[in-house]
Parts: structure tokens; C-alpha cells; sequence
């Protein structure tokens, strides 16, 4: 049976690569003190944000914190504007930040936010208000050395630069290292260069370094002969799309809220950026075929990128994928049964707490700029993003062999001793 509650299924993954680690090594490292503290979260909070409405009635919104664990560093991880979110999306997010930043080994803890809400059905200056206000509920609870939030869904530079601003003016601290209580900042705001991109850039130095390993050439050799579909056309699979595209491989199918193109001789993401822009989605983009969402994940391509929500691979589907090679840019898109499923077919998945963890990179690299007053090249940012990406994806790789077992399994397993060895159980 497919479990659609993403919690359940972190929780589920927490005990696999436990239960793997131990029957491969012969040893329980992974200890069930360290996988019970980690099914639950250090504080949970959830508050009601009323925020005034541009007709001058009051709305109330549901908003959520979960600080899952600090124990190798401050809890960090971004905040998502979305009508699904609930206190158990939020509570798996900040449980898979605390096993990214691990994997990562930056030293950060793991923490989610959200409120419940359709943010296109507010005006700018209603978002701005929700955003302070989720601020004006939270500030005691966040700041550069307890709890450092970021975008995710629906959240943006701007919406980061309104939510400092509120912090700042709550805790009357301007000092410039003020500014490292919030990532993902506007550049102009104390951002760092390369934010924009980082989680597609990430993701692409991830699939680069493991590439080989899965018989999958570069672009540029294969002369766009290697094929890429992604879900998902926001801050992650844009950029996804753009870098994918500049290394020479052929985008063959996007995807957004509304709907799918796909073109077998590939499409031009410049060209559907611009339509996008103009028209708001993919959907009706006139040179290419519309399919579903559903055709989307099931195309036989080189990479399937899921870069937009949680449980998009499933039992149900599992069975109909055909790419060479999954490649998880969004948080939870494949649930544990699909995991088995892909497995048994030798369809590896690239986890998410590896695939996409160039955002909380660099937004530690920002955190750092900010509490030192520096500003680093895109350059520097780009170097020090691949070096560490690729030293995390190979060890993974290596584990997974070692464990004999699935990418996602190995990567929660080195999250589990890292973290296991800070708190000492
Ligand atoms: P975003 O709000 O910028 O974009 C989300 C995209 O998904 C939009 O294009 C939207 O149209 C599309 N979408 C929504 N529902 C869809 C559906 N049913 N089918 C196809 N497309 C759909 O959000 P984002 O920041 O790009 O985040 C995307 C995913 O990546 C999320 O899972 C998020 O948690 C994860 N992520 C984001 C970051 C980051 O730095 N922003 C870092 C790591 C992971």
C-alpha cells in the first residue's frame, strides 16, 4: 500500500537504513536511542498568524516551525507557502534537513517552516504582511546561532529580505552579522552569489561525480544524445533545466502546476522561459506536444529529474518509469515502496538529502559571509559547492556498495553515524 504522508514515509526510511546498516556490517552502530531521538523533533511549534487583508478584513493563518535537531549545528531549513502544507509535511522536511546537512557534513542542524496557504491568492503587500507576521510569531525561536530559515515552495529573495527586515526591527539587532539569521537573501541584501542556482547547480555536480558509475556519458560527448525530463519548473528545475541544457544535454520534457510539454528533439528552455513568463506556464506552449504529469515521470529517458513536490514516484508508478537514472531535486518525490521497486529494477535514485543539498550549502556559505562580513566570488562559491558534493556523492556511492544497498539507504546511514557521533548514543 502507498503511504501519501510524507512523515510516515521519513520515518519508514529512518528504520531501513538502520535495519540495513546493521545486517551488512554485523555491528548496530546506529543504535535505536539515536533512531528514536531522530523520529521525533526537538520542538514543534505552530502558530496562528492573522494578517489584514487589502479589504481591510482579518485572516487567520495556520504556520509551522519544527526544529528537528540542532546536535551538529544550528537548525536550518527553508520555509514553504503552500496550500498542502501541515504540521507533518513540515515535520518530515526539518527530519530530512537534519540527515542533509549531515550528508553534506556543513554544520547545521535540520529545521522546516510552512504556512497553509494559496499564495497567488494574495496581493504582494498580503504576502508581505503573512511573511512579517510569521516573523512576529516565531523571532524568539530563530536567529544566526538557533535557527537559520531559507526559501523552499512558493517562497522567494524578497519574501527572505521582508522576514530579516521583521527579525531585525523584533530583536533590535542591525549589526550586519544580523543579517545571517535568514539565507537565501537578494544578493543586494547580503546574499550570497550562486544561491540562486545552488540547488540545481548542486544536483548537477551530484549527477556529474556518479554519473559513470551508472554508464551515462556527458552531454557535450554524446553530442545532446543523453536525455533529460524534469518536473517541476520553479527556482530548482529552472535552474536544473538551464544548467542541464548549457553541459549539452537534451531537455526532452518539463513540466509545472498546470501541465507537460515534450519534444523528442529537445526543447529550448530559453525559449519557454520567456513564453512562461509571458504566459504565466508551459501549458499551451505551441512548439511542443502536451502530455501529463503522469507521461512526464514515465518517459523513456536517460535522467528523470523530479523537481517539484513529494510523492510523485510511487507503488502505483514506480512500475512505469524507464529513465536510466532518477535524480531527486525535490524533497520526498519517491516514496518507500517505489524505492523497492526502482531498486529491484536497477533504476537508481539519487536521493534527495544528496541530490539537492547545493541549496543548504550555499546558504551555509552565505550564513558564514554574513557572521564575517565577506563576499565571496560565484566562482569560490561554485568551487568549494562541487568539492564538497562530489567528495559527499562518492562516499555515498562507496557505502551504498559496502552496505549493498540503495543510494538513499547509504546516504541516511552516513547522515545517522555523523549525527550519532555528535550526540553520542
Ligand atoms: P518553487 O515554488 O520555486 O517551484 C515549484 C515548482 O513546482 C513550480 O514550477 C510549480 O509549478 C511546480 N509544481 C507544483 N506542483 C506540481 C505538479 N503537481 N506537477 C508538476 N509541477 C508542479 O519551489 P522550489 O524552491 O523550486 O522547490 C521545488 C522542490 O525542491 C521542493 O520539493 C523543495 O522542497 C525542493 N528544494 C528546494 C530548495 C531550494 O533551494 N529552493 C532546496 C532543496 C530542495
Amino acid at each position: 500500500m502507498q503511504n501519501a504522508n510524507p512523515f510516515q514515509n521519513a520515518l519508514a526510511q529512518l528504520k531501513r537504513a538502520q535495519a540495513t546498516h546493521s545486517t551488512s556490517s554485523g555491528q548496530v552502530v546506529l543504535t535505536d536511542t539515536l533512531v528514536e531521538r531522530m523520529s521525533h523533533a526537538d520542538r514543534e511549534i505552530s502558530v496562528s498568524i492573522p494578517v489584514v487583508l487589502d479589504d481591510g478584513s482579518t485572516k487567520i493563518f495556520e504556520g509551522y516551525r519544527v526544529q528537528h535537531s540542532n546536535a551538529r549545528g544550528p537548525y536550518k531549513g527553508g520555509v514553504r507557502f503552500h496550500l498542502n502544507a501541515d504540521i507533518d509535511e513540515v515535520r518530515a522536511l526539518a527530519l530530512w534537513m537534519s540527515m542533509k546537512c549531515a550528508v553534506a557534513n556543513i554544520p547545521m542542524g535540520g529545521g522546516k517552516g510552512g504556512v497553509r496557504v494559496d499564495p497567488k491568492s494574495l496581493s504582494k503587500a498580503e504576502l508581505e504582511r503573512l511573511s512579517r507576521g510569521w516573523v512576529g510569531a516565531l523571532w524568539r525561536n530563530l536567529g544566526p546561532r538557533v535557527d537559520v530559515p531559507a526559501p523552499d515552495v512558493n517562497t522567494t529573495p524578497e519574501i527572505m529580505g521582508w522576514m530579516l527586515d521583521e527579525y531585525q526591527k523584533r530583536s533590535n539587532d542591525f549589526s550586519s552579522s544580523s543579517k545571517a539569521a535568514f539565507t537565501g537573501k537578494a544578493v543586494a541584501n547580503g546574499g550570497s552569489l550562486g544561491r540562486d542556482k545552488a540547488t540545481g547547480q548542486g544536483g548537477f555536480y551530484v549527477f556529474d561525480a556518479l554519473r559513470e558509475k551508472f554508464g551515462i556519458g556527458t552531454g557535450v560527448d554524446s553530442n545532446g544524445g543523453v536525455t533529460v525530463a524534469i518536473q517541476g519548473m520553479g527556482n530548482v528545475g529552472g535552474h536544473a533545466v538551464e544548467i542541464f541544457h548549457a553541459h549539452g544535454y537534451k531537455i526532452v520534457a518539463m513540466s509545472d502546476s498546470k501541465g507537460a510539454i515534450y519534444a523528442e528533439s529537445g526543447l529550448n528552455p530559453e525559449e519557454i522561459e520567456a513564453y512562461k513568463k509571458e504566459h504565466g506556464s508551459l501549458a499551451g506552449y505551441p512548439n511542443a506536444k502536451e502530455i501529463s504529469n503522469a507521461e512526464l515521470l514515465a518517459l523513456k529517458v536517460d535522467v528523470l529529474v523530479p523537481a517539484a513536490l513529494e510523492n510523485q514516484l510511487t507503488a502505483d508508478n514506480a512500475g512505469a518509469v524507464q529513465a536510466k537514472l532518477v535524480l531527486e531535486l525535490a524533497n520526498g518525490p519517491t516514496t518507500p515502496e517505489a524505492d523497492d521497486a526502482l531498486f529491484a529494477r536497477n533504476i537508481p535514485v539519487v536521493p534527495d538529502i544528496l541530490a539537492n543539498a547545493g541549496g543548504v550549502v550555499v546558504s551555509t556559505f552565505e550564513w558564514e559571509q554574513n557572521l564575517k562580513g565577506e563576499q565571496w566570488s560565484e566562482e569560490d562559491v561554485n568551487q568549494k559547492l562541487k568539492e564538497i558534493l562530489a567528495t559527499e556523492a562518492a562516499h555515498i556511492f562507496a557505502r551504498a556498495a559496502e552496505l549493498k544497498t540503495d543510494l538513499r539507504r547509504a546516504a541516511f546511514a552516513v547522515a545517522l553515524e555523523r549525527i550519532g557521533t555528535a550526540l553520542k548514543v
